[in-house]
């Protein structure tokens, strides 16, 4: 038992149309839609727990980002952790995901951000465009955990927002573990 509850500020970023509107409903507990209006930018909580600690999770929805338009840099340093989306099924969400993080390394002017990268809609497996592989090497060299999703078969969204805990907790200094 603890009484802790800390405050955790988690910011999801992509490419439009990955999927990251539908896999924080997905974890806020709501069911699967097939269409969703687009997102201005929503602010959402969740408690969760982590090793007895208790955490405020304060998650922002973005609108998507392409390559050309201009990352909003109005939140660059207020995360704690960044999620980067991109879609499975296209390959140019996959490009995208990495002109966001330079981006924000850029903006911010640090060495590494604490991130998760997070390949979704694992379900159209026929469309698949990126490999595990690829990801999980991007994801190695970038220093960060990758998790493969489907927010439609509601697989390992769970696992996104636990890795982003403890990579805010990492980020922090704060033990994980
Ligand atoms: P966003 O623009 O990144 O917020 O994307 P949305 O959450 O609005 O989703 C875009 C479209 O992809 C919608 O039609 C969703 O129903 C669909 N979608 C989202 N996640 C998945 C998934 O894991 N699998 C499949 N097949 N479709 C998904
Ligand atoms: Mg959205």
């Amino acid at each position: 038992m603890s009484s802790q509850l800390l405050d955790r500020n988690v910011i999801v970023l992509g490419g439009m149309n990955v999927g990251k509107s539908t896999a924080i409903q997905r974890f806020l507990g709501n069911e699967f839609m097939d269409k969703y209006k687009p997102t201005v930018k929503d602010t959402h909580n969740k408690k969760l727990n982590l090793n007895d600690v208790e955490y405020n999770l304060t998650i922002t929805d973005t609108a998507g980002q392409d390559e050309t338009s201009l990352l909003d840099t109005s939140f660059v340093g207020s995360a704690d952790v960044y999620v980067i989306v991109f879609s499975l099924s296209f390959r140019k969400s996959f490009e995208v995901a990495k002109v966001i993080r330079d981006k924000i390394l850029d903006i911010s002017g640090i060495e590494t951000i604490a991130m998760v990268l997070v390949g979704n809609k694992s379900d159209l497996k026929a469309d698949r465009q990126v490999s595990f592989a690829e990801a999980q090497a991007l994801a190695q060299s970038y220093g960060c955990p990758y998790v493969e999703t489907s927010a439609k078969e509601n697989l390992n969204i769970k696992d996104v927002f636990i890795s982003s805990v403890k990579i805010a907790n990492r980020a922090r200094g704060v033990g994980e573990d």
